[in-house]
Order: C-alpha cells, then sequence, then structure tokens
C-alpha cells in the first residue's frame, strides 16, 4: 500500500520544519531525495533511491544519496531498516512499527501487531540498560514468493 498523498505531504512538511529546527539546509535536492523515499512503504535502498531521482536529477551521484541519507538518519529524520546480506534500507515511517522481511525476495513490509509494541522488556536480563525502543523483524517468505513456489 502506498501511502496517501496527504501524508506524503504532511511527512514532507514536517521534514522541512525539522530541517530548519535542525539548522540543516533545505536545498530541493534533499527534499527530493526525502520525498522518493516518504512516498513510498517499500523501504528503498539508496541506489533504488537514485534509479528514481536520475530521471529528473541527471547529475546526481549515488554518493550524494548516500551521503543524504546518512545525514538524515544521524539527525533521525529517516530510520535504517537492517536486513539480511543486504545494503541498508531506508524508512520514512518514524512511527513504531515492526517489519516483516522476506528472504527470498528481500522484500520489507510494515507490521503492527500490538502485541509486540508492550512487550515486558523490564523483566529480561538488562541490568542497568536503559531500552529507549526496539523494533522486531520477522524473517520469512512473502505471500508472492510462496505462490511461486507452489
Ligand atoms: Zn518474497
Ligand atoms: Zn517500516
Amino acid at each position: 500500500m502506498k501511502p496517501e498523498n496527504t501524508m506524503v505531504e504532511n511527512r514532507i512538511s514536517s521534514f522541512i520544519s525539522q530541517c530548519k529546527d535542525l539548522g540543516i539546509k533545505v536545498t530541493p535536492q534533499r527534499v527530493a531525495i526525502y520525498r522518493e523515499l516518504a512516498n513510498t512503504d517499500q523501504h528503498p535502498s539508496a541506489e533504488s533511491i537514485y534509479q528514481k531521482i536520475r530521471n529528473y536529477y541527471p547529475n546526481i551521484s549515488l554518493t550524494t544519496i548516500y551521503r543524504t541519507l546518512e545525514t538524515f538518519e544521524k539527525l533521525g529524520l529517516v530510520s535504517v531498516v537492517n536486513i539480511l546480506y543486504n545494503a541498508a534500507r531506508y524508512d520514512a515511517n518514524l512511527e513504531p512499527h515492526h517489519h516483516l522481511v522476506c528472504v527470498a525476495c528481500k522484500k520489507v513490509e510494515d507490521y503492527y501487531d500490538n502485541s509486540l509494541m508492550n512487550l515486558d522488556i523490564s523483566k529480561s536480563n538488562l541490568a542497568n540498560y536503559k531500552v529507549l525502543g526496539y523494533t522486531i523483524q520477522l524473517n520469512g517468505i512473502c505471500r508472492d514468493c510462496r505462490k511461486k513456489k507452489s
């Protein structure tokens, strides 16, 4: 499911105001990179954002995309989904949520499950470690890949 237009526009305007608060320049290129990310729920890699952006910014380099996404991540404007044996995948959705990762096609889907939101971490053996949050990654075979096999 692609994010709705209003959702995308909301993400972009809050991105722009956060950049201003953080004192980072809001360049058209940065907005374009963020827009590509805000516009999808596919958790794209830097490479696939590059393939799209090249169509209208022919001079942009893959390195610029990597660096920009790294900057966004350091500033907490986007998050990174680490998946098995693959390049970093980026996510503009900063609401707490989990991920389903297909080990066959490497598709990353958002996964919401309230029972996973309330794990009693305090009962585990994390002495003196302050937990700020967590994301659960469920690895498996997606519906499409299962269909292909059978
Ligand atoms: Zn799959
Ligand atoms: Zn996600």
